[in-house]
């Protein structure tokens, strides 16, 4: 059997969250809006209806190209691409043929902590089409179809990448990348759940260490990374296994099955004539004014990359804890706020590694477990430095800051609340330890005879009985202080 090399390329497709579609007035939001009701004849395909580009669509994509590293052309245009299909109300689509607005751009992936650039061939202007459901009659066990025609005309950014992935895993970092600085320009909520982030893979394979490419099979229909993911490997190892067996790898267009977990044949592929394009009559060319242009790029605000480095330079903080707090906009923020106030409130250096551990790992299982987002809980950045104090000062432990924060998340009260509620201290008192001290040191005369032998483990399980004793309310710093002084003591 070869050995294969997988050649990817994706076409991700975002719709952008701006007020109006793409070519009318109607509001682009249409998620929780009455099927039918966000529709106008221009939307709707009507005879003599005419568009009319939306300014705001072309910042975002504008936006997008350059935060890709992309040139933005300063003269582009819109062509139509034809097809009949009953989701596509005026039988073709308003999109970008030969001149798209950006192009030649990358976007850098990192794969078990290898660095890898993927070029980007283009992102273009695209509309959305209506949404068709498929239903059953259940009195005559007919199959029937209904339209949405609200999400027709929403602005759909296509980008495209060229084949330069290498990897399923590589695959789902670039799409995961991109998602996060959409959401980072604010310019798509980028989810690929309510489908306003959809991808198509483009995948074939090689024999290793060869230059040429193989026959490229589109595969649609993925909802989730997961199943970008799974798609991608399944459809590699089914071309090997044509190749191997002496076939040769069909042209076509194939749909992932997420239940059966492989792909199958939708279509033969069609050709860039087969649609027809030809420049769009009812729009004029798009001049681009340079001068816009940069006025855009010197108001992009921070991106992830970005705001990694600077959180690994600002908060000390490790690159693994940086790329998990600055995934999404929102935590970052949340992350950033919460340091903020707890240096405003005398935290020390540390302060920021503390915040960091906190957030990703008892916030982020409290999150996890009621499936919410860290920086929507009801532990406000203010509440969680407030948390970060008592540790500090060692009213609390870590065992009592875990039951504090826990109690916070579930009820909303500030962590002086939870403290005082559920009577939470830390016991850092040695005269109020040394009741407990006394007592593990007599009930273990084995632990303690083997301390005086030189075994020095022997006091960390003596510091145990007493966490044990105090229901983990003691300091166990001052605990094992404490132990070894006594122990000490015994040696004479
Ligand atoms: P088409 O003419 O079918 O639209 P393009 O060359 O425009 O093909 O590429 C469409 C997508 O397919 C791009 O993302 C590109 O990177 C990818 N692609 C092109 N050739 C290959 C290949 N041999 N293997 C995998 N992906 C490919
Ligand atoms: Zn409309
Ligand atoms: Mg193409």
């Amino acid at each position: 059997m070869t050995d294969y090399e997988p050649v990817i390329g994706l076409e991700v497709h975002a719709q952008l969250r701006t007020s109006s579609k793409m070519y009318c007035a109607c509001p682009a939001d249409y998620q929780d809006a009455e099927p039918n009701t966000r529709v106008c004849p221009v939307c709707l395909g009507l005879p003599g209806s005419l568009p009319v580009i939306n300014r705001e669509a072309i910042r975002s994509i504008i936006m997008i190209g350059l935060a890709l590293h992309c040139s933005i052309a300063s003269h582009s245009k819109f062509d139509r691409k034809n097809y009949p299909y009953p989701d596509l109300m005026k039988g073709y689509q308003i999109s970008q043929y030969d001149l798209p607005l950006c192009t030649n751009g990358y976007l850098d992936v990192s794969v078990d902590g290898e660095r890898r650039r993927v070029g980007i061939e283009r992102v273009h202007m695209e509309e959305d089409v209506a949404k068709l459901s498929h239903l059953n009659d259940p009195a005559t066990g007919k199959g029937y179809s209904l339209v949405d025609v609200n999400r027709s005309g929403v602005p759909l950014v296509e980008m495209v990448s060229r084949p330069d992935i290498r990897s399923a895993e590589e695959a789902r970092q670039y799409l995961m990348s991109y998602q996060t600085i959409l959401r980072y320009l604010g310019v798509s909520t980028a989810n690929m759940d309510e489908g306003s982030f959809r991808c198509d893979a483009n995948v074939s394979i090689r024999p290793k260490g060869s230059d040429t490419f193989g026959t490229k099979v589109e595969v649609k229909n993925m909802n989730s990374f997961r199943s970008v993911f799974r798609a991608i490997e399944h459809e590699v190892e089914r071309q090997a296994q044509v190749l191997d067996s002496g076939g040769r790898v069909v042209q076509e267009t194939r749909g992932w099955l997420e239940d059966k977990g492989v792909t199958t044949s939708l279509r033969s592929k069609e050709e860039a004539n087969d649609y027809r394009y030809f420049p769009e009559p009812d729009l004029p060319p798009l001049n681009v004014d340079p001068a816009w242009v940069a006025e855009i790029e010197e108001l992009l605000p921070e991106l992830p990359e970005e705001r990694r480095k600077r959180f690994v330079d600002d908060y000390g903080l490790p690159a693994y804890d940086a790329v998990l707090l600055t995934a999404s906009p929102g935590l970052a923020q949340y992350y950033e706020a919460t340091v903020h106030n707890a240096r405003a409130n005398g935290g020390s250096d540390g302060v920021a590694k503390t915040a960091a551990n906190w957030t990703l790992t008892e916030l982020g299982r409290l999150a996890n477990e009621t499936h919410t987002e860290i920086h929507e809980s009801r532990i406000t950045p203010e509440r969680l430095s407030g948390l970060l104090g008592l540790l500090e000062e060692g009213t609390l432990g870590t065992p009592q800051g875990k039951r504090a924060i826990e109690e916070m998340f579930h009820t909303g009260k500030t962590a002086e609340a939870v403290v005082a509620d559920l009577g939470l201290v830390q016991i850092s008192d040695s005269n109020a330890l040394a009741d407990a001290v006394g007592q593990a040191i007599d009930a273990n005369p084995q632990a303690v005879a083997d301390y005086l032998a030189g075994k020095e483990t022997a006091a960390k399980f003596l510091v145990g009985q007493v966490m044990k004793a105090t229901r983990g309310n003691a300091n166990p710093t001052v605990v094992g202080e404490l132990i070894v002084e006594r122990l000490d003591a015994m040696k004479g």
